[in-house]
């Protein structure tokens, strides 16, 4: 741990603000954990380089399941998940929605054999669903399988369903942060911790470790300091580069970072969710995803840049192809964008990177020196809340003894009640789709989006048709959601991740954003631009060369118009 740091900035500027805790990365686990503490009264600080949700929160599966994968070399896993689902369904009931999915076998011995093996496997996993309010499974023929999922081809022998819930992992880091901030929390959003240092002791008779974090607003450039008596570095997949910012030892915050992708396609192409093998017998999906279609994922060990994880046109063609062999219309459905992240696994060596531990784990930095410093890695964000109840009572043995964690009773913002899509969509004058969009996203705070509405009628124009997405929404994203940018829109409600990729209202956000920050009309430009160039790149690698030539003119097309000759 580097030396002292003076309580006065260089400048001579005021001494930094004191926190009971910092934590770093608004990732899942880093929002959990400021939740948790804020509730039990503990004085909190998170700092996110991006947005919130910017790495693996954000860009899953948008799975709160049980893990039935881990049934077999890790059972607490697929227990953790299916207890922490059920609480999370209970404090989050308008963001969860049931994915049943089938799991079909094809014809010949091994098909058989097969649906004998995952019909044994699946009565054991029934004995966790009820912690998640899941159905039990139930064993297929082939009429019973053409008839639920007619896109399915091929000599089927039969199959067994099983029970999951989806979730928008950006929106329920979102909703950890909103709580946190309501309860006392300061949350920076694109603000980056550079160092992290011992403090001088406040007084001389302090015995606690005291720790200075300077972070930088990657936007303004501003610098902050604080000083803490926790750390939690909660960075995911940055882990280790975090924790050697503060001088620990890199060895003890040991990772595998696995790379995985999605394709998402323009609509919901399946009834359910269906579970396949790719090429090389590795198990990948196709799932409706809201009102999206989901193929996913690879799992690659992965040594790029973290903040800038690409899928690559091999990544596609692998899932695509794995899922085109049983439900052929894959491959010539639209596809209309990827995601990619970086799985902060458990680390070990040897093992292929899909059969390493999903478990997690807390490093406590006593050993390096810098007690009272932690980091967690691995995790899932079905087990999220109980992950950060765990870091949680590490720290309030210390910090607030006689605390309790509530996380799985209290509703996360808007969970408290999920209102009528009917009656949203009477009130506020919209069309019943964009209200049940609203209900999903916003739950009760649906009423608060609608009284903007009722101020301002204006407001209750879509701006995103696609999802679809209106004026108030967007506004309610910067005034109440930390929103900054048009990309930190689109990962609050889904605005230009539609068929048009943003073509018909990233400009448009961009001007509501420049009136919400006081952009000027060229800041606002320059920040649509950058959005649909991030967009083109996500999906120009899932695109036939048809569509590909289409859009490249069609953004050539909207560059010109937002003021730019050159479209590199
Ligand atoms: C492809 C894929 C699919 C998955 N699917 C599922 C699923 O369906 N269900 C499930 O339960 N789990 C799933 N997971 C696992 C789950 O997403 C992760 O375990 C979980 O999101 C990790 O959360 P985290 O908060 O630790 O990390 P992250 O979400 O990656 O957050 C870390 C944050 O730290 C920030 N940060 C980094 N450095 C700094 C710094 N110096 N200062 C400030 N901030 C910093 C980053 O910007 C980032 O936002 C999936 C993971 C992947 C990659």
């Amino acid at each position: 741990m580097p030396d002292p740091v003076p309580q006065m900035s260089a400048d001579g500027g005021p001494a930094a603000a004191r926190f009971d805790v910092a934590v770093i990365g608004g990732g899942v686990n880093g929002t959990g954990v400021a939740r948790d503490l804020a509730i039990r009264g503990l004085s909190v600080v998170l700092f996110e380089r991006h947005d919130l949700a910017f790495g693996a929160s954000g860009n899953s599966s948008g799975m709160i399941h049980g893990g039935p994968r881990y049934l077999l070399g890790n059972p607490s896993v697929t227990k953790s998940s299916c207890l922490d689902s059920g609480y999370i369904q209970r404090i989050a009931p308008h963001l969860l929605f049931r994915i049943p999915f089938l799991v079909p076998m094809k014809k010949g011995t091994r098909g058989r054999v097969m649906l004998e093996l995952y019909d044994a496997f699946f009565r054991a996993y029934d004995d966790f669903q009820p912690l998640k309010r899941g159905e039990l499974h139930t064993r297929l023929d082939a009429n019973d399988l053409a008839r639920l999922e007619p896109g399915l081809v091929g000599s089927i022998v039969g199959g067994v369903t099983f029970d999951e819930w989806g979730v928008d992992g950006a929106r329920l880091c979102v909703m950890n942060a909103i709580d946190a901030r309501e309860r006392g929390a300061k949350v920076h959003v694109h603000t980056t911790v550079e160092s992290i240092a011992k403090a001088p002791p406040e007084d001389a008779s302090d015995r606690q470790p005291l720790y200075a974090l300077v972070a930088r607003d990657t936007m303004t450039g501003k610098s902050t300091r604080v000083h803490a008596r926790v750390v939690v570095n909660a960075s995911g997949a940055w882990g280790p580069i975090t924790a050697a910012l503060g001088g620990l030892r890199a060895t003890r915050v040991k990772i595998r970072p696995a790379k995985g992708i999605h394709v998402a396609f323009d609509r919901r192409l399946s009834n359910y969710a269906i579970l396949t093998e790719a090429i090389d017998g590795r198990q990948i999906f196709l799932e409706p995803w809201q009102n999206i279609s989901v193929v996913g994922t690879t799992d690659d060990d992965y040594y790029g840049d973290l903040d800038d994880v690409v899928p690559t046109s091999e990544e596609v063609r692998y899932l695509i192809q794995g899922v085109a062999r049983i439900f052929p219309s894959i491959a010539t459905a639209r596809a209309i964008g990827t995601w990619a992240a970086v799985r902060p696994t458990l680390y070990r060596w040897g093992p292929n990177e899909d059969r390493l531990s999903r478990d997690h784990a807390v490093i406590d930095h006593a050993p390096d020196g810098a007690p009272n410093v932690y980091s967690m890695i691995g995790g899932k964000l079905a087990s999220y809340r109980l992950f950060a109840q765990e870091m949680s009572d590490r720290i309030a043995e210390t910090l607030a003894p006689s605390s309790k964690c509530s996380t799985h009773a209290r509703p996360l913002p808007g969970g408290d009640e999920v209102p009528d899509a009917v009656v949203i969509a009477r009130d506020a004058e919209i069309t019943p789709v964009a209200a049940r969009r609203l209900v999903y996203r916003q739950g009760s705070r649906a009423a608060r989006i609608v009284e903007r509405v009722k101020r301002n009628p204006r407001e209750g124009a879509v701006v995103c048709a696609c999802e679809p997405v209106i004026l108030a929404e967007v506004r309610h994203a910067v005034a109440e959601e930390m929103a900054r940018s048009i990309e930190d829109v689109a990962r609050r409600t889904r605005l230009g991740l539609g068929a048009c990729g943003g073509m018909r209202c990233a400009a448009r956000c961009g001007q509501i954003l420049a009136e919400e920050m006081g952009w000027t009309p060229r800041e606002a430009l320059s920040d649509a631009r950058r959005f649909l160039t991030r967009q083109a790149k996500m999906r120009v690698v899932a695109m036939g060369p048809e569509q590909a030539r289409q859009e490249a003119l069609a953004l050539a097309q909207m560059r010109a118009m937002l003021g730019t000759k050159n479209p590199s």
